[in-house]
């Protein structure tokens, strides 16, 4: 209980330092941007320069990465709720993630609940919690691999499986991954199961993960049903 409450404390600062801080730095990092993008036209294309240039543009877009899911942890203080079946947001999350799926030749297969899975939700941060869970996923096992995923209904709450056969992770990464930064990626924000984190238990829900190093990884969404 005491490592939630401090991780709940952890989340609420960053949340606060988002709000404030995020749209002050994207403003002058974008012009940044610009005037970098600017320069680098007047080199010729064999220019040892454009590699300088390379190298800066792809480390501001991951500083915009950051910024992004900064206020993306802010938002959630006022979703914009409504009654849907997961089901059919499910379905558009298919349509965004097939070509990924295709092009990673990953085998990307849907079990829906025959019931409908109505919950009061905030579409575009349910989307953007499942879409962040299916590129982990995604990035995780790389080329060649199956992640399925399964809508179920129960009594009161509906919940959400995505299982995925990569690598797994390990017992000391497992309770450090919803924990702002952290990422064993080289591009990894660090930032993508933390905001999930905060987005499902907005939505009075919960987020838990079972995986076993060689095996695979199942993150677990749980939402309450609409009654
Ligand atoms: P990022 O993707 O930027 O690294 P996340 O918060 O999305 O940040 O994820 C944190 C870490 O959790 C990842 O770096 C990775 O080590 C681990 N992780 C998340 N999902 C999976 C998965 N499906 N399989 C293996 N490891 C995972
Ligand atoms: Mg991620």
């Amino acid at each position: 209980l005491e490592e939630q409450i401090r991780q709940s404390e952890k989340l609420a600062v960053i949340g606060e330092l988002a709000a404030g801080t995020a749209h002050e730095i994207r403003n002058p990092l974008t012009s940044v941007k610009g005037f970098i993008q600017l320069l680098d036209r007047k080199y010729e294309m064999d220019a040892p320069e454009k590699e300088y240039f390379r190298i800066i543009l792809s480390e501001l877009n991951r500083v915009n990465d950051i910024i992004r899911e900064f206020l993306l942890l802010s938002k959630p203080t006022d979703p914009n709720l409504r009654v849907i079946d997961i089901n059919s947001v499910m379905e558009d999350i298919r349509t965004l993630m097939t070509s990924d799926a295709l092009l990673h030749n990953i085998d990307l297969e849907f079990h829906f609940s025959e019931d409908p899975a109505e919950c009061e939700v905030d579409v575009e941060q349910i989307k953007q919690v499942f879409i962040n869970l299916i590129r982990n996923a995604f990035e995780a096992i790389g080329l060649n691999g199956r992640l399925s995923i399964t809508t179920r209904v129960l009594e009161k709450e509906c919940e959400v499986l995505f299982a995925d056969n990569g690598p797994g992770i390990s017992n000391e990464a497992i309770s450090r991954i919803f924990e702002p930064f952290f990422t064993t990626k080289e591009e990894g924000t660090g930032l993508g199961l933390t905001v999930s984190y905060r987005i499902i238990q907005n939505h009075g829900g919960t987020i838990s993960v079972d995986s076993e190093e060689g095996k695979g990884t199942t993150f677990k969404v749980v939402l309450p049903l609409k009654k």
